[in-house]
């Protein structure tokens, strides 16, 4: 069994530190967000633990094939490859019907320079601040507009996704890019919109438009979460007080909040995001 008070001084304290070539993401950032301690089981101790996040685990480990799945078929697609020759590679029904979706959006079609997978990593308050966007589209006036892929089961509601980290990373950094990256868009934050859709809910994508009082909001959030993670102890790192966090969580059974996890099944429905099958694709 890990002893969890393996690495603090005889004090009762442990500086935090984070790995070599530690970079801030939305990915970790959410999970500060969402429990401290998680965030230093996974990111700061990178503990593997056992636990499944829901059961039945098949369903799950279906869903996260499919969204994966998805997202690499989107990735040939605006590397050149032909829609027909990928469209002939997939078996799964649920898949197909995304694709067919994702083709009716015919975003080849749209005007605008496409980056597809495109990876942006600037310094930031003393660190790395990275993001990998699924599609960004460079217009001719200047605009930019984000894609973002969500293959989770439910649609959560609209408030949940602008509250997520994610919202306020991706666009900050299409700004913050600016002085340091060789990408070519140079917006102000009236220009930048982003999207998130959901191939599962093809007709009601989740967009809003970027702005300068936003910007300021988000480098002062970001600048300040970044500051608070890296001033902690580690025993300063609390647990979640919201149990709902730990339905779904891997180190469920080692925080003594359940061994059983959270069930879900084909109706599943979380619309304030509580989802399980959000899982990050941009990691892989
Ligand atoms: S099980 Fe709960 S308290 Fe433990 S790390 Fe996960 S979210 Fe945090």
């Amino acid at each position: 069994m890990l002893c969890l008070s393996n690495r603090f001084t005889p004090y009762g304290k442990a500086h935090m530190k984070l790995p070599e070539f530690f970079s801030f993401n939305q990915n970790n950032l959410q999970d500060y967000e969402d429990c401290e301690f998680r965030f230093l089981l996974k990111h700061v101790r990178q503990l593997n633990w056992p636990a499944v996040e829901s059961e039945p685990l098949l369903l799950q480990e279906k869903k996260i094939e499919i969204g994966y799945l998805f997202h690499q078929l989107v990735q040939r697609f605006f590397s050149g490859m032909s829609p027909i020759l990928l469209t002939d590679t997939i078996e799964d029904p649920i898949l197909q019907e995304w694709w067919g979706y994702f083709l009716d959006l015919n975003l080849l079609e749209q005007p605008g320079v496409k980056f597809a997978e495109k990876m942006i990593s600037v310094p930031f308050n003393g660190y790395r601040l990275v993001a990998k966007y699924d599609l960004l589209i460079l217009l001719d006036n200047g605009h930019i507009e984000i894609y973002d892929w969500k293959t989770s089961i439910s649609q959560p509601h609209r408030h949940f996704l602008i509250d997520r980290m994610q919202s306020h990373v991706y666009p900050a950094l299409l700004m913050l890019q600016q002085s340091c990256s060789s990408f070519i868009a140079r917006p102000s934050p009236g220009d930048i919109s982003m999207t998130y859709w959901f191939p599962s809910h093809p007709q009601s994508p989740v967009s809003f438009t970027y702005s300068p009082d936003q910007y300021e909001k988000d480098l002062q959030i970001l600048g300040n979460k970044i500051k608070e993670i890296v001033a902690k102890e580690e025993n300063e790192f609390e647990k979640t007080n919201d149990v709902r966090k730990c339905k779904y969580c891997h180190y469920r059974s080692l925080c003594e909040r359940g061994i059983k996890a959270g069930i879900i099944n084909e109706d599943s429905n979380s619309a304030d995001g509580d989802n399980p099958f959000e899982f990050d694709f941009n990691a892989l």
